[in-house]
């Protein structure tokens, strides 16, 4: 792993920060975007811990940097989500006696400094952080450590938001591994060698003395902290009620999603209901959604995914805290990642999680724009608005691609085989750059992560790590039989075609399209397969 790479040279920081500073006047926790929880948060509890030694209180410390949201093409939806979380939080820390002290600030490129400058005005000597694995953000935190080493306040970065962090699964040779399987083998070993060291909860805060609320220094920032509204981040009114009432804020809200992904059965989806997924019929599926994730998670017509991945985009739940919960249920103190059960497969897509985020950190030219593959850096895409919003508002003509991206355009979400679906269709059937399939799911989802998203994209494109081969294009009509084999999820997102039945459904004739006022497909399978096969095994050339 080379030392160049911005976490080690931040870890490196960290190391030779100043070792024994002064005790200072409070301990601060800089909670991030992704670490939106109090329960089983690593940084908060030592920075707690500390707080307890030092008989000092604990600041809770949130900026929110718009710019930063825009740098990443953040979401509107995922905003909201992070504002909401924070409120109920605010709450909960309040009972704590410990401050949650929100500040905004532009330009991005000074908040290290500013910061600094909070932790002087607050005389702390201590800040807790966890990790944030994204380029920018590891080069804004080494900046803070540069400033801290200079004024005496020694930062300490925790690593919280894998299952095993970044850089300790790799191969023989020391190097991070560029495909999923043999990752993920190393992984379940080192995990179930170290269960306690990688799932063990983290304890929660202690409160603060009340006296900290009478405390001049401390006491203004249960009240002073900037309201929770971003400029130019407010979502429209529906799209908050639906918002709201799909995903729920707080750790409590997702522990109950978690709850039903482990203890109940799948349902069908349901027509024209505010959250089609989850009110459908109960189908004659005799197993809990976990214990038949391996089978059916495919399945977009049915609810059959845990819907967690807002709540563990945003550190909401703890995904140490998912993989316990399934121990719990299987009564076990090894975790499974088996192939042949349904939980071991679950475990296995969090694993996805942390391969993905190795992938960020040890090659960062995939979150600028740049493929894994370089060779396939010239592929050459079409340039097509008309195709791009086509496809954008689910107007392709190709029922399956219509109805997820409807999905993600009203849902903030989209199940992943749908997603694997439209991203194969954009790259592969428009010739479009995976790059701006990649930058609208961001700003659609409200479990937009980049590691994640670009990992899908990217293995989608057959760009990435260990990346669908390029000539194994999906057809989306045989993908839509299969994931979609009532039509139901067809014709809840996709009105204009609820009259079919049967296999029509997946591929209208053009006479029954033009009948239903739905458009006929913009391009024809066939033929751009060929053009997609051509282009992907010579990239540069027509
Ligand atoms: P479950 O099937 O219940 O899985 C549990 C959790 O495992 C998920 O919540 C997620 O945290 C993790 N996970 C599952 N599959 C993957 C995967 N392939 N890669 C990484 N983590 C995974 N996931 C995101 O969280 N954010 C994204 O922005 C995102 N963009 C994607 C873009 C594309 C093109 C593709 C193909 C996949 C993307 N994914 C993304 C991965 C996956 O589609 C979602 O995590 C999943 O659909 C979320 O639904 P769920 O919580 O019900 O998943």
């Amino acid at each position: 792993v080379q030392a160049n790479l911005p976490l080690p040279m931040l870890l490196e920081a960290v190391r030779t920060a100043v070792q024994s500073p002064k005790k200072g006047l409070s301990v601060v926790y800089w909670m991030r975007m992704g670490d939106l929880r109090i329960s089983d948060n690593r940084a908060l509890a030592q920075a707690s811990a500390q707080a307890a030694k030092d008989g000092v209180p604990l600041i809770v410390l949130f900026v929110i940097s718009p710019q930063d949201y825009l740098a990443h093409d953040r979401s509107k939806r995922r905003i909201d989500f992070t504002l909401r979380n924070l409120i109920l939080m605010k709450a909960s820390l309040d009972l704590l006696n410990i401050p949650l002290y929100t500040v905004s600030h532009t330009p991005r490129c000074t908040l290290p400094g500013r910061v600094i400058s909070l932790l002087q005005s607050f005389s702390c000597t201590r800040l807790f952080a966890n990790f944030e694995y994204e380029l920018d953000e590891l080069r804004r935190d080494r900046e803070v450590c540069r400033l801290a080493n200079e004024l005496g306040i020694k930062p300490m970065f925790v690593h919280d938001r894998c299952i095993i962090e970044p850089g300790v699964v790799t191969t023989k040779e020391g190097k991070p591994y560029t495909v999923y399987s043999p990752f993920q083998r190393s992984w379940i070993s080192i995990l179930n060698a170290n269960v306690p060291r990688f799932i063990e909860e983290a304890p929660p805060p202690s409160a603060n003395p009340h006296s900290v609320r009478d405390n001049p220094i401390f006491g203004p920032l249960f009240s002073t902290a900037v309201p929770l509204i971003v400029e130019g981040f407010q979502l429209g009114e529906e799209d908050q009620t639906t918002m709201l009432s799909l995903w729920p804020e707080g750790t409590q809200a997702a522990k109950d999603i978690l709850s039903r992904f482990l203890h109940t059965k799948s349902r069908a989806i349901q027509l024209g209901a505010a959250d089609p997924l989850a009110l459908g019929a109960e189908h004659s599926e005799k197993r809990s959604r976990i214990n038949a994730y391996n089978d059916s998670r495919d399945r977009g017509d049915r609810d059959t995914t845990s819907r967690l991945s807002p709540y563990l985009s945003a550190g909401v739940i703890s995904v140490r805290g998912c993989v316990r919960a399934t121990m719990r249920l299987l009564g076990t103190q090894k975790v499974n990642a088996g192939r042949d059960s349904g939980v071991g497969r679950w475990v296995q897509e969090l694993a996805w999680r942390d391969f993905y985020s190795n992938v960020l950190v040890y090659f960062p030219r995939v979150s600028m724009g740049r493929p894994f593959q370089e060779k396939m850096a010239n592929i050459k895409w079409e340039v097509d608005e008309a195709h791009l919003s086509a496809w954008k508002e689910g107007r392709t003509g190709v029922p399956i691609v219509d109805a997820a991206m409807r999905q993600v355009n009203t849902m903030g979400w989209m199940h992943n085989r749908m997603r694997m679906i439209v991203a194969m269709f954009l790259c592969k059937d428009l010739m479009l750059d995976w790059r701006l399939g990649e930058r609208y799911f961001m700003e659609q989802l409200i479990d937009g992560d980049l590691a994640s998203n670009n990992g899908g994209w990217q293995w989608s494109a057959s760009t990435g790590v260990d990346p669908a081969p390029y000539f194994r294009l999906f057809n989306p009509y045989t993908q839509s039989a299969k994931a979609d084999p009532t039509g139901d999820y067809i014709r809840c997102f996709v009105p204009e075609l609820k009259s079919l039945r049967g296999p029509e459904i997946h591929n209208p004739s053009a006479k029954v399209a033009d009948k239903l006022g739905y458009p006929r497909p913009i391009v024809e399978h066939a033929a751009v397969r060929e053009r997609a096969l051509r282009r992907y095994k010579n990239p540069g050339q027509e």
